[in-house]
Formats: C-alpha cells, structure tokens, sequence
C-alpha cells in the first residue's frame, strides 16, 4: 500500500497519546514528564522530516519509545540511575559512599511518609528534646554520655572548633595537618572556625612533651585521624589515653576527628584491627567526630558523641541551627544504629561486603562467566583485591577474584559500553583488561551484570 505524504503523516501518534502509552510508562518513572515531552517532540519533529524526504518511518510506540530513550540518554546521561559497582572499592565516594541496609530503607518507608516525634514529648505533649532516642542510642553503642548529629563529619569538625576555641588557639601535631578528599583541610577548617593553630612536633614525630608545652592556653587539643594516608617508617604520634591524661591535666577538652569511625571490631571482617569510637571514649577522648557515611554504614552525616556538658554546649551554639541533620537522615542513622545494637551489624551493606570470603565471590563470579559462555569474548577469572576507600583504611585492602575480560577491540570502549548502558556498571581498566570485582555487586544484581556484559559484547 502507497500512502501518501499526508496520510503518512496522519498516521503519527499524537504527543499525549503517546505519553498515556504504556510502553512510555518506565521512561516516565525515571525522568520528569517535561523532559519526556521534549524528548517526543524532537523524535517526532525528525520523523516527519523524514516523511517529508520519502523515508519510511515506523509509528509503533515501542519504536518511537526507543527513540525517546535514546534522546533523553544523550541529553540527560545517567539521569539518577543506580549503578551496579564493580570497582571493589566498598566506600567509593563517587558512587555515593555506603548503600544502605534494607532495615533502614523500611524504616525511611515507614517514618519519613509520616508526621514523627521528632521534636516532641509524647507525655507532656509539649516541644520535647530533637531525637532523644536517637542520642540515646548512640550513647549506649560508644559508652558516650551523650550524641549530637549534624549534615557531615566536616560540619561536625567546624561546629566543634568554633564553639570550643573561637578566638583561641587549638594544639594540634604537624603530621595530622592533612587534607581529606573533597577539599577538606585541616588548618583551612581551623582557620574559618576562627581558631589560631598551634602546631606542634614535626610531620613524623610528634611527642606528648611537644603537645604540653604548647597547651598552657590552649581552648582545646585536636587529634585528627590522617584516615586517607599512612605513614610508615620513622614515626611517632601520640595516643588518646597520653593526650587524655594532659588534657585532663591541663583542664582543657581533647578533641578526636575519627574521620571513618569504626564502631564495630573490623579483625572480625578481614581488616586489620581498627581503633573503635567506643575505645577513643573509654580512652578519654571528650569528643570524638566521625562520618555516619563511612565505615559506620549509614548515610552522610557527622556524628559527634561525647561529655555530656561540651555537648550541650555545642547544642546551643547559634552554628547548630545551620548544620543540623534533617529528620530523613536522623531517621536512617536510628536504624542503623539499632542494628548495630541488635549485633546484626553484617544486614549492613559495607559490613557484608568486608566480610565475603574470596571463595564465595570466587562461586559467583564463576556462575557469572558460566553464564557468559559462548560469547565473543576472553572472559577469565584472577586474583585480586579490594579496597574499603572512602579515605579509609589506606593501603588496606581485601583478597578477592576478578572477572578479567580482554576484547578484540578497545578496552576503553568496551568500559564506556558498560557505563553507558541501561543498568551502568562501573569496573576499573588495568593493562587492558576489564576488571570486575562482585564484592562490591549487589548479589541480586549478579544476573543483570552478566546480562548486560553479553549486551556489550555485540
Ligand atoms: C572523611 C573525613 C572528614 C570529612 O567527613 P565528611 O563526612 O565527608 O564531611 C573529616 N575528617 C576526617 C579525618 C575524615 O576522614
């Protein structure tokens, strides 16, 4: 049948016709219909040019779907789209640091739909305490008297030195002068919390007769975890307990920025022996800051446990109103906490993944290659490790397997294939080889991993 221009042109769905499509209903879920309607305009728009020039056109809306999709690939990449992390790196900044446990994603479902006691008392029915279970809890898992939250552990830092020793001066050794990733500067930070830096010791050695001789007016001393370097060789620095005893001494408050903050024994996963938060408190620390997104497996916060009276001095700092933590991230961190005080801490994402053996991501990595089988493809498993990242645990790392795949072609391409698929995985490209470490694979994602390889490798 020869139609003509016209009725070719009749024959072109409608935009709300297509947009109340089911096969549209998915592109509609990810992007927000704006973007959707442009997406059918400009696909539309070029189908009747094409018309026009006498080139035949389908009108199926699956087709024209797929025309959409890939415009708004083009114009909106990687729009929100949960990736499947095959680096090995457990912590990966980039990627959005720790996934969250099931148990905290149930209670986000439960309590953030929900008006919640936040900022209430229940029994009186007056403004009560913001998150008194919340601070409770943290008490009971680090032997603190009491726990504050803030947006991250870079607030937490910043609130701490500007309610402790604004206008004062804060000790603190020259090898803990150190920059953490995203431009987070220690003696930047002192110096926007209006804090004079008293640098004590030398890059390497720092000694406890170093810190006293420089803390008669001291508001504060500082330690600050180096968490994203290590330095080896001839070095010495000081400890909590030593610092505690000339902090208590001298009547000032020792200040720990844990950085990572480790609440549970990582020996028990692999790692080498971390010093826990628990530990920095029994040991005299009189505050002790860490991340609620790095080791501990929640999402970004700054977690500050400690002597009641500092903190409470830190709650009614003017500071605290501009940097406390939304009731959504106060709701996850209750969660894990909870689950930590359960000694269920292996429901935790980044905990689980420390913990796999090599010889169970050794089965599932065979069961992915054995279901890769008969591709076009050199698809072999190696040995390798894994890395906690984050800017923790340098030098650390885990024995694993890889997923090794070599490609006639480019390498790269074949990453950028990966990356640029509907389900993007990211794995890292060593002497040209693809490299996947499942350690960091969701396993329920293990399938659509060996699937979307098989994509790639048409
Ligand atoms: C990571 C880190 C920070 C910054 O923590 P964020 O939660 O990312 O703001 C500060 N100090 C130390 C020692 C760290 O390791």
């Amino acid at each position: 049948m020869d139609l003509s221009v016209n009725e070719r042109m009749r024959r072109i769905p409608s935009v709300e016709e297509l947009l109340t499509d089911k096969a549209f209903a998915g592109l509609l879920v990810r992007y927000p219909r704006p973007y959707v309607t442009e997406g059918v305009r400009s696909v539309l728009s070029s189908m009747r040019d094409k018309i026009k020039d006498g080139i035949d056109v389908s009108c199926d809306p699956p087709d024209i779907c797929s025309e959409v999709k890939g415009f708004l690939n083009d114009s909106y990449p990687g729009f929100m789209t949960p990736v499947i992390n095959a680096t090995g790196i457990i912590l990966h900044t980039n990627l959005g640091r720790a996934p969250l446990s099931q148990e905290a994603i149930k209670s986000l479902g439960s309590l953030a739909g929900a008006y919640i006691d936040l900022e209430y008392d229940l029994k009186t029915g007056e403004r009560g305490p913001r998150n008194h279970d919340l601070r409770r809890m943290l008490s009971e898992l680090t032997g603190a008297e009491d726990a504050l939250i803030v947006n991250n552990n870079a607030a937490a830092v910043l609130l701490t030195l500007v309610a402790l020793a604004n206008k004062k001066s804060a000790v603190i050794s020259r090898g803990e002068l150190v920059q953490i990733g995203g431009g987070f500067r220690v003696p930047e930070i002192l110096e926007q919390g209006g804090v004079t830096l008293k640098e004590v010791g030398t890059t390497n050695q720092t000694y406890i007769e170093d810190y006293e001789k420089a803390s008669d007016d001291a508001a504060i001393l500082l330690k600050v975890n180096p968490s994203n370097y290590e330095m080896t060789g001839f070095v010495h620095t000081v400890e909590i307990k030593e610092l505690a005893a000339l902090a208590r001494k001298k009547s000032v408050p020792l200040v720990y920025d844990m950085g990572s903050g480790a609440v549970i024994d990582t020996e028990k996963h692999g790692l080498k022996h971390e010093y826990t938060v628990r530990q920095a408190v029994r040991d005299g620390a009189d505050l002790v800051c860490f991340s609620g997104d790095k080791l501990f497996g929640g999402c970004q916060a700054g977690i500050i446990v400690g002597r009641k009276d500092l903190i409470s001095e830190l709650y009614k700092h003017s500071f605290m109103r501009v940097i406390r933590a939304d009731k959504v991230t106060e709701i996850i961190l209750s969660s894990v906490v909870k689950t930590y005080l359960d000694g269920k801490e292996d429901e935790l994402p980044v905990i689980r993944m420390m913990g796999i053996s090599p010889k169970e991501i050794k089965a599932r990595a065979e069961k992915v290659i054995k279901e890769l089988s008969g591709i076009q493809l050199d698809i072999h498993l190696r040995e390798g490790s894994s890395m906690v990242g984050g800017g923790t645990l340098p030098n650390q790392t885990l024995p694993t397997y890889l997923i090794a795949v070599r490609t006639e072609g480019s390498i790269d391409r074949f990453a950028e294939k990966l990356r640029t698929s509907d389900c993007p995985v990211i794995g890292r490209v060593e002497d040209d080889e693809f490299l996947m470490d499942l350690r960091t694979v969701l396993p329920e994602q293990d399938s659509s991993l060996s699937y979307i390889i098989r994509e790639a490798a048409k």
